[in-house]
Protein backbone atom coordinates (compact mmCIF):
# COMPACT_ATOMS: atom_id res chain seq x y z
CA UNK A 1 0.00 0.00 0.00
CA UNK A 2 1.44 3.38 -0.47
CA UNK A 3 -0.38 6.57 0.90
CA UNK A 4 0.21 9.54 -1.78
CA UNK A 5 0.33 13.12 0.09
CA UNK A 6 -0.70 16.39 -1.05
CA UNK A 7 2.37 18.63 -2.09
CA UNK A 8 1.01 21.17 0.41
CA UNK A 9 0.94 18.34 3.31
CA UNK A 10 3.11 19.82 6.39
CA UNK A 11 5.82 17.97 7.78
CA UNK A 12 3.40 17.85 11.21
CA UNK A 13 0.60 15.77 8.96
CA UNK A 14 3.30 13.20 7.21
CA UNK A 15 3.95 13.09 10.65
CA UNK A 16 0.59 12.18 11.85
CA UNK A 17 -0.08 9.70 8.89
CA UNK A 18 3.14 7.62 10.02
CA UNK A 19 2.25 7.43 13.33
CA UNK A 20 -1.28 6.44 12.33
CA UNK A 21 0.28 3.84 10.31
CA UNK A 22 2.88 2.28 13.61
CA UNK A 23 -0.38 2.19 15.52
CA UNK A 24 -2.09 -0.15 12.92
CA UNK A 25 1.40 -2.57 13.51
CA UNK A 26 2.45 -1.52 9.92
CA UNK A 27 5.96 -0.20 8.98
CA UNK A 28 5.75 3.61 6.90
CA UNK A 29 8.44 3.87 4.98
CA UNK A 30 8.10 7.90 4.28
CA UNK A 31 9.84 8.41 0.11
CA UNK A 32 10.15 12.29 -0.40
CA UNK A 33 9.80 13.34 -4.01
CA UNK A 34 10.34 16.84 -5.21
CA UNK A 35 6.96 18.01 -5.22
CA UNK A 36 5.33 15.47 -2.60
CA UNK A 37 5.86 13.17 -0.06
CA UNK A 38 4.71 9.33 -0.83
CA UNK A 39 4.74 6.80 2.17
CA UNK A 40 5.27 3.15 1.49
CA UNK A 41 3.55 0.75 4.04
CA UNK A 42 4.59 -2.92 4.38
CA UNK A 43 3.23 -5.16 7.46
CA UNK A 44 0.17 -7.44 6.44
CA UNK A 45 -1.73 -4.49 4.81
CA UNK A 46 -4.72 -7.04 3.28
CA UNK A 47 -6.59 -6.80 6.35
CA UNK A 48 -6.42 -2.67 6.78
CA UNK A 49 -9.16 -0.80 6.19
CA UNK A 50 -7.51 2.09 3.40
CA UNK A 51 -10.14 4.40 4.36
CA UNK A 52 -8.45 5.00 7.51
CA UNK A 53 -5.78 6.88 6.45
CA UNK A 54 -7.94 8.32 3.21
CA UNK A 55 -9.05 10.65 5.86
CA UNK A 56 -6.25 12.29 7.36
CA UNK A 57 -5.36 15.41 6.68
CA UNK A 58 -3.09 16.23 3.77
CA UNK A 59 -3.09 12.54 2.40
CA UNK A 60 -4.04 12.61 -1.09
CA UNK A 61 -4.85 9.01 -2.11
CA UNK A 62 -3.78 5.38 -1.25
CA UNK A 63 -2.77 3.24 -4.26
CA UNK A 64 -2.92 -0.74 -3.24
CA UNK A 65 0.20 -2.24 -4.70
CA UNK A 66 -0.27 -6.06 -3.73
CA UNK A 67 -3.77 -7.37 -3.52
CA UNK A 68 -5.91 -8.15 -0.38
CA UNK A 69 -6.39 -11.87 -1.59
CA UNK A 70 -3.20 -13.91 -1.24
CA UNK A 71 -4.15 -17.90 -1.49
CA UNK A 72 -6.12 -17.53 -4.42
CA UNK A 73 -3.62 -14.88 -6.37
CA UNK A 74 -1.48 -15.91 -8.79
CA UNK A 75 1.55 -13.56 -7.06
CA UNK A 76 1.42 -15.80 -4.55
CA UNK A 77 0.77 -19.51 -6.37
CA UNK A 78 2.10 -19.01 -9.97
CA UNK A 79 1.04 -22.38 -11.43
CA UNK A 80 -2.68 -23.00 -12.87
CA UNK A 81 -4.36 -24.91 -9.70
CA UNK A 82 -5.99 -28.60 -11.02
CA UNK A 83 -8.95 -29.58 -9.29
CA UNK A 84 -8.41 -33.47 -8.90
CA UNK A 85 -12.06 -35.21 -8.77
CA UNK A 86 -11.79 -38.51 -7.63
CA UNK A 87 -15.07 -40.00 -8.71
CA UNK A 88 -13.41 -44.14 -7.41
CA UNK A 89 -13.91 -43.76 -3.45
CA UNK A 90 -11.83 -47.42 -3.59
CA UNK A 91 -8.53 -45.40 -4.23
CA UNK A 92 -6.77 -42.46 -2.55
CA UNK A 93 -6.53 -39.10 -4.49
CA UNK A 94 -2.59 -39.87 -5.31
CA UNK A 95 -3.67 -43.31 -6.77
CA UNK A 96 -6.07 -42.15 -8.72
CA UNK A 97 -3.79 -39.13 -9.81
CA UNK A 98 -0.93 -41.39 -10.88
CA UNK A 99 -3.41 -44.08 -12.44
CA UNK A 100 -5.37 -40.85 -14.29
CA UNK A 101 -8.21 -42.10 -12.86
CA UNK A 102 -10.99 -39.08 -12.61
CA UNK A 103 -11.55 -35.72 -14.00
CA UNK A 104 -8.67 -33.09 -13.48
CA UNK A 105 -10.38 -29.80 -13.97
CA UNK A 106 -8.12 -27.06 -15.34
CA UNK A 107 -5.23 -26.38 -17.99
CA UNK A 108 -5.54 -28.77 -21.06
CA UNK A 109 -9.05 -30.06 -20.37
CA UNK A 110 -12.44 -28.72 -20.81
CA UNK A 111 -15.03 -30.17 -18.39
CA UNK A 112 -18.74 -30.67 -19.28
CA UNK A 113 -20.97 -31.00 -16.18
CA UNK A 114 -24.70 -31.09 -17.52
CA UNK A 115 -27.99 -31.64 -15.78
CA UNK A 116 -30.93 -30.66 -14.75
CA UNK A 117 -31.66 -27.23 -12.18
CA UNK A 118 -33.30 -29.60 -9.42
CA UNK A 119 -33.87 -32.73 -9.14
CA UNK A 120 -37.48 -33.73 -9.10
CA UNK A 121 -37.74 -37.62 -9.04
CA UNK A 122 -35.86 -40.33 -9.66
CA UNK A 123 -36.88 -42.05 -12.82
CA UNK A 124 -35.62 -38.32 -14.58
CA UNK A 125 -32.23 -38.07 -12.51
CA UNK A 126 -31.23 -41.88 -13.32
CA UNK A 127 -32.49 -41.13 -16.89
CA UNK A 128 -30.06 -38.17 -17.07
CA UNK A 129 -27.54 -39.87 -15.49
CA UNK A 130 -26.90 -43.00 -18.21
CA UNK A 131 -27.74 -40.35 -20.91
CA UNK A 132 -24.60 -38.19 -19.69
CA UNK A 133 -22.51 -41.04 -18.58
CA UNK A 134 -23.12 -42.47 -22.40
CA UNK A 135 -22.27 -39.31 -23.93
CA UNK A 136 -18.52 -39.15 -21.74
CA UNK A 137 -19.80 -36.40 -20.12
CA UNK A 138 -18.91 -38.12 -16.52
CA UNK A 139 -20.14 -35.05 -14.09
CA UNK A 140 -23.96 -34.25 -13.23
CA UNK A 141 -25.55 -31.06 -12.03
CA UNK A 142 -29.18 -30.94 -10.46
CA UNK A 143 -30.07 -29.19 -7.09
CA UNK A 144 -31.76 -30.62 -4.45
CA UNK A 145 -32.21 -27.34 -2.59
CA UNK A 146 -32.70 -25.02 -4.64
CA UNK A 147 -32.60 -20.85 -3.84
CA UNK A 148 -36.00 -19.65 -5.60
CA UNK A 149 -36.82 -16.02 -5.90
CA UNK A 150 -40.12 -17.18 -4.60
CA UNK A 151 -41.29 -18.95 -1.41
CA UNK A 152 -44.32 -20.01 -3.16
CA UNK A 153 -42.21 -22.17 -6.19
CA UNK A 154 -40.71 -25.53 -6.20
CA UNK A 155 -38.05 -25.32 -3.43
CA UNK A 156 -36.08 -28.58 -4.28
CA UNK A 157 -36.41 -32.16 -2.54
CA UNK A 158 -34.06 -31.78 0.36
CA UNK A 159 -32.59 -34.73 1.67
CA UNK A 160 -34.44 -36.99 -0.45
CA UNK A 161 -32.90 -35.26 -3.86
CA UNK A 162 -29.76 -35.85 -2.19
CA UNK A 163 -30.68 -39.55 -1.29
CA UNK A 164 -31.57 -39.86 -5.28
CA UNK A 165 -28.05 -38.53 -6.24
CA UNK A 166 -26.36 -40.72 -4.69
CA UNK A 167 -27.97 -43.68 -5.87
CA UNK A 168 -27.25 -42.14 -9.18
CA UNK A 169 -24.06 -42.40 -8.37
CA UNK A 170 -23.98 -45.36 -7.22
CA UNK A 171 -25.44 -46.77 -10.24
CA UNK A 172 -23.89 -44.90 -13.16
CA UNK A 173 -20.72 -43.55 -11.94
CA UNK A 174 -21.57 -40.31 -12.33
CA UNK A 175 -19.78 -37.74 -9.87
CA UNK A 176 -22.31 -35.19 -8.74
CA UNK A 177 -22.39 -31.48 -8.38
CA UNK A 178 -25.34 -30.38 -6.20
CA UNK A 179 -25.81 -26.90 -4.05
CA UNK A 180 -25.02 -25.73 -0.39
CA UNK A 181 -27.35 -23.39 0.36
CA UNK A 182 -26.79 -23.19 4.47
CA UNK A 183 -24.76 -24.36 6.83
CA UNK A 184 -27.25 -26.82 8.72
CA UNK A 185 -27.25 -28.95 5.49
CA UNK A 186 -23.36 -29.13 4.94
CA UNK A 187 -22.64 -32.26 6.40
CA UNK A 188 -25.24 -33.64 4.25
CA UNK A 189 -24.83 -32.29 1.00
CA UNK A 190 -20.85 -32.92 1.65
CA UNK A 191 -21.44 -36.20 1.65
CA UNK A 192 -23.51 -36.85 -1.28
CA UNK A 193 -21.32 -34.22 -3.68
CA UNK A 194 -18.28 -34.51 -5.41
CA UNK A 195 -18.18 -30.62 -5.37
CA UNK A 196 -20.47 -28.80 -3.55
CA UNK A 197 -21.76 -25.81 -5.29
CA UNK A 198 -22.53 -22.37 -4.13
CA UNK A 199 -24.78 -20.32 -5.54
CA UNK A 200 -24.58 -16.70 -6.74
CA UNK A 201 -27.26 -15.41 -4.16
CA UNK A 202 -24.72 -16.95 -1.25
CA UNK A 203 -21.38 -15.75 -2.59
CA UNK A 204 -20.71 -13.35 0.65
CA UNK A 205 -21.99 -15.71 2.81
CA UNK A 206 -19.33 -15.62 5.25
CA UNK A 207 -20.51 -18.64 7.21
CA UNK A 208 -21.29 -20.76 5.04
CA UNK A 209 -17.98 -20.02 3.12
CA UNK A 210 -15.99 -20.51 6.45
CA UNK A 211 -17.74 -23.69 6.25
CA UNK A 212 -17.11 -25.48 3.22
CA UNK A 213 -13.14 -24.25 3.60
CA UNK A 214 -13.17 -26.91 6.21
CA UNK A 215 -14.68 -29.68 3.83
CA UNK A 216 -12.87 -32.19 1.76
CA UNK A 217 -14.90 -32.15 -1.53
CA UNK A 218 -14.52 -29.20 -3.73
CA UNK A 219 -16.30 -26.07 -4.21
CA UNK A 220 -17.65 -24.71 -7.18
CA UNK A 221 -18.44 -20.97 -6.26
CA UNK A 222 -20.88 -19.03 -8.16
CA UNK A 223 -19.92 -15.49 -8.82
CA UNK A 224 -22.68 -13.06 -7.26
CA UNK A 225 -24.76 -11.67 -9.81
CA UNK A 226 -23.26 -8.06 -8.83
CA UNK A 227 -19.74 -8.77 -7.55
CA UNK A 228 -16.69 -7.33 -8.63
CA UNK A 229 -13.83 -9.83 -9.49
CA UNK A 230 -12.27 -8.65 -6.18
CA UNK A 231 -14.82 -10.01 -4.78
CA UNK A 232 -15.55 -12.95 -6.13
CA UNK A 233 -12.11 -13.50 -4.97
CA UNK A 234 -12.39 -12.43 -1.84
CA UNK A 235 -14.65 -14.78 -1.36
CA UNK A 236 -12.60 -17.92 -2.76
CA UNK A 237 -9.93 -16.67 -0.56
CA UNK A 238 -12.60 -17.68 2.74
CA UNK A 239 -12.81 -21.07 1.58
CA UNK A 240 -9.19 -21.20 0.82
CA UNK A 241 -8.12 -19.74 4.29
CA UNK A 242 -10.65 -22.11 5.91
CA UNK A 243 -8.01 -24.80 4.15
CA UNK A 244 -10.11 -26.23 1.01
CA UNK A 245 -7.73 -25.08 -1.27
CA UNK A 246 -9.90 -26.74 -4.00
CA UNK A 247 -12.21 -23.68 -5.30
CA UNK A 248 -13.61 -23.62 -9.38
CA UNK A 249 -14.75 -20.51 -9.78
CA UNK A 250 -17.76 -20.21 -12.09
CA UNK A 251 -19.32 -17.39 -13.89
CA UNK A 252 -22.99 -16.94 -14.47
CA UNK A 253 -23.94 -13.97 -15.55
CA UNK A 254 -24.33 -10.61 -13.87
CA UNK A 255 -27.34 -8.04 -13.46
CA UNK A 256 -27.05 -5.04 -15.86
CA UNK A 257 -29.44 -2.86 -17.77
CA UNK A 258 -29.79 -5.31 -20.77
CA UNK A 259 -32.90 -7.16 -20.91
CA UNK A 260 -32.98 -8.88 -23.73
CA UNK A 261 -31.33 -11.68 -21.46
CA UNK A 262 -32.21 -13.37 -18.08
CA UNK A 263 -28.39 -11.86 -16.79
CA UNK A 264 -25.53 -10.43 -18.99
CA UNK A 265 -22.74 -13.78 -19.33
CA UNK A 266 -19.30 -11.87 -18.71
CA UNK A 267 -16.66 -13.31 -20.46
CA UNK A 268 -15.20 -10.50 -20.03
CA UNK A 269 -14.02 -11.94 -17.15
CA UNK A 270 -12.48 -14.72 -17.83
CA UNK A 271 -8.86 -13.12 -18.98
CA UNK A 272 -8.27 -10.69 -15.82
CA UNK A 273 -9.27 -13.42 -13.87
CA UNK A 274 -6.65 -16.04 -14.95
CA UNK A 275 -4.23 -13.62 -14.65
CA UNK A 276 -5.01 -12.63 -11.56
CA UNK A 277 -5.68 -16.46 -10.09
CA UNK A 278 -4.77 -19.64 -10.61
CA UNK A 279 -7.94 -21.23 -10.03
CA UNK A 280 -9.81 -22.97 -12.81
CA UNK A 281 -12.79 -20.80 -14.15
CA UNK A 282 -16.03 -22.52 -15.75
CA UNK A 283 -18.83 -20.76 -17.39
CA UNK A 284 -22.58 -21.22 -17.19
CA UNK A 285 -24.49 -20.34 -20.30
CA UNK A 286 -27.97 -21.27 -19.61
CA UNK A 287 -28.12 -18.63 -16.35
CA UNK A 288 -26.23 -16.27 -18.15
CA UNK A 289 -28.53 -15.99 -20.71
CA UNK A 290 -31.77 -17.43 -19.55
CA UNK A 291 -32.78 -18.84 -23.25
CA UNK A 292 -32.16 -22.36 -24.54
CA UNK A 293 -31.65 -21.16 -28.01
CA UNK A 294 -28.83 -18.51 -26.36
CA UNK A 295 -26.80 -21.33 -24.46
CA UNK A 296 -24.75 -23.22 -27.41
CA UNK A 297 -23.12 -19.59 -29.34
CA UNK A 298 -22.03 -18.67 -25.56
CA UNK A 299 -20.58 -22.19 -24.80
CA UNK A 300 -18.02 -21.98 -27.75
CA UNK A 301 -17.70 -18.70 -26.78
CA UNK A 302 -16.46 -19.90 -23.44
CA UNK A 303 -14.41 -22.37 -24.82
CA UNK A 304 -12.47 -19.57 -26.89
CA UNK A 305 -11.94 -17.22 -24.11
CA UNK A 306 -10.08 -19.52 -22.05
CA UNK A 307 -12.68 -20.59 -19.71
CA UNK A 308 -11.81 -24.68 -18.15
CA UNK A 309 -15.05 -25.79 -18.41
CA UNK A 310 -19.04 -25.40 -18.72
CA UNK A 311 -21.66 -25.93 -16.58
CA UNK A 312 -25.11 -26.43 -18.36
CA UNK A 313 -28.85 -27.51 -17.55
CA UNK A 314 -29.98 -30.47 -19.33
CA UNK A 315 -32.88 -31.93 -19.04
CA UNK A 316 -35.05 -35.50 -21.11
CA UNK A 317 -38.16 -32.80 -21.08
CA UNK A 318 -37.55 -29.06 -20.53
CA UNK A 319 -41.07 -28.25 -21.54
CA UNK A 320 -42.51 -29.67 -18.04
CA UNK A 321 -39.07 -28.93 -16.32
CA UNK A 322 -40.18 -27.50 -12.54
CA UNK A 323 -37.66 -25.18 -12.52
CA UNK A 324 -35.49 -23.27 -15.50
CA UNK A 325 -36.80 -25.40 -18.20
CA UNK A 326 -36.31 -22.27 -20.49
CA UNK A 327 -32.73 -22.34 -20.06
CA UNK A 328 -32.37 -26.04 -20.20
CA UNK A 329 -31.09 -27.97 -23.49
CA UNK A 330 -33.08 -31.01 -24.46
CA UNK A 331 -30.99 -34.19 -25.26
CA UNK A 332 -30.51 -34.02 -28.62
CA UNK A 333 -29.53 -30.70 -28.32
CA UNK A 334 -27.29 -31.48 -25.87
CA UNK A 335 -25.65 -33.84 -28.54
CA UNK A 336 -25.11 -31.09 -31.13
CA UNK A 337 -23.59 -28.96 -28.94
CA UNK A 338 -20.54 -31.55 -27.29
CA UNK A 339 -19.99 -32.06 -31.27
CA UNK A 340 -19.56 -28.38 -31.69
CA UNK A 341 -17.45 -28.20 -28.57
CA UNK A 342 -15.18 -31.08 -29.47
CA UNK A 343 -14.68 -29.43 -32.80
CA UNK A 344 -13.81 -26.14 -31.44
CA UNK A 345 -11.66 -27.85 -28.82
CA UNK A 346 -9.41 -29.74 -31.25
CA UNK A 347 -7.58 -26.38 -32.69
CA UNK A 348 -7.42 -24.54 -29.35
CA UNK A 349 -5.13 -27.49 -27.86
CA UNK A 350 -8.39 -28.02 -25.05
CA UNK A 351 -9.99 -31.76 -24.51
CA UNK A 352 -13.35 -32.32 -23.61
CA UNK A 353 -13.68 -34.25 -20.50
C1 LIG B 1 -28.40 -23.24 -10.38
O1 LIG B 1 -27.27 -23.59 -10.76
O2 LIG B 1 -29.42 -23.89 -10.61
C2 LIG B 1 -28.53 -21.93 -9.70
C3 LIG B 1 -29.53 -21.69 -8.87
O3 LIG B 1 -27.55 -21.07 -10.04
P1 LIG B 1 -27.24 -19.55 -9.60
O4 LIG B 1 -26.82 -19.62 -8.18
O5 LIG B 1 -26.15 -19.16 -10.54
O6 LIG B 1 -28.50 -18.75 -9.83
MN1 LIG C 1 -31.20 -23.35 -12.45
Amino acid sequence: MLVVMHSHASAAEIEHVLQAIRRMNLTPHPLPGATRTAIGITGNVGAVDPRTLEVLPGVMELIRVTKPYKLASREMHEADTIVHIGLDDSLTPAALAKENKGINIGPGTFTVIAGPCSVENETMILHTAEYLMSRGVRLMRAGAFKPRTSPYSFQGMGLEGLAILKKARATTGIGIVTELMDTENAAAVEEAADIIQIGTRNMQNFSLLKRVGKARKPVLLKRGMSATLEEWLMAAEYVMAGGNYQVILCERGVRTFSDHSRNTLDLSVIPPAKKLSHLPILVDPSHGTGKREFVPPMALAALAAGADGLLLEAHPDPDHAQSDGAQSLDFPGLDRLLESLKRLAEPLGKKIT
